[in-house]
């Protein structure tokens, strides 16, 4: 199969210098996206900013802005059997870029920020996709509940769910302990595992979904 993969964290610029971001590493992306490559599947990986050596064997498209990656998506996503998004895009992005670097004159400073544009909740009705679609949640409460709305919600075969709130898996650590729910209302729970494996896993599971699709047409 074509599989498309968002990874790491988008930066939505304040200045020339600074910009607003997040704690993402990329690492369970990458290790999705190394994971299909290793099963033989055809990879584009849309990465936001990281510190990780590209995989091989992928089409790699490096962006920076939630505006940019929503931009790439749409515009590979059609061509797609399966869609993982994993990035953890910025829900909010400065309103007025400063053209030149702010100046510490005063000594509060408001900016006001802005909605992005929702790339998972827009790939069906803007984008038109029809393949299988697979969510992340980052929660740091009611993991199950606020997953299944989401993958409700965003329209989503498949959501992972992960609890943000623990330091020891998750943002920036080796391994992570998910749940992944699917829109037949089945929750499994993956127990902690590298991000490798689990990215295995879900591979495993986005293959199945797709033979069932066919198998029913
Ligand atoms: O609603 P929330 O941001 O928690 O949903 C997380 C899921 O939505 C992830 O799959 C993430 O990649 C995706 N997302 C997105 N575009 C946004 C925000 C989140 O694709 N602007």
């Amino acid at each position: 199969m074509k599989l498309l993969v968002t990874a790491g964290p988008t930066r939505e610029p304040i200045d020339p210098v600074r910009y607003l971001s997040n704690r993402s590493s990329g690492r369970m992306g990458y290790a999705i996206a190394e994971a299909a490559v290793s099963r033989d599947h055809e990879v584009v990986l849309i990465t936001g900013p990281v510190n990780l050596d590209p995989p091989a064997n992928c089409e790699i498209i490096s962006v920076e802005t939630a505006r940019e990656m929503y931009q790439a998506v749409q515009s590979n996503i059609l061509s797609c059997d399966a869609a993982i998004l994993c990035a953890a895009v910025a829900d909010y992005r400065v309103a007025e870029v400063a053209p030149e670097k702010i100046k510490k004159h005063s000594d509060t400073l408001t900016l006001r920020l802005e909605k992005t544009d929702d790339i998972l909740g827009s790939c069906r009705s803007a984008f038109g996709f029809r393949g299988i679609l697979v969510g992340f949640a980052a929660e740091t409460e009611n993991l199950e509940s606020n997953a299944r709305r989401k993958l409700e919600k965003k329209d989503c075969d498949l959501l992972m769910a992960n609890d943000v709130s623990r330091k020891d898996i998750g943002f920036d650590s080796r391994e992570n302990e998910a749940l992944l729910l699917s829109r037949d209302g089945e929750t499994k729970k993956l127990p902690r595992q590298d991000k490798r494996q689990l990215g295995n896993l879900l591979i495993e599971t986005v293959e199945k979904k797709l033979i069932d699709r066919v198998e029913t047409r």
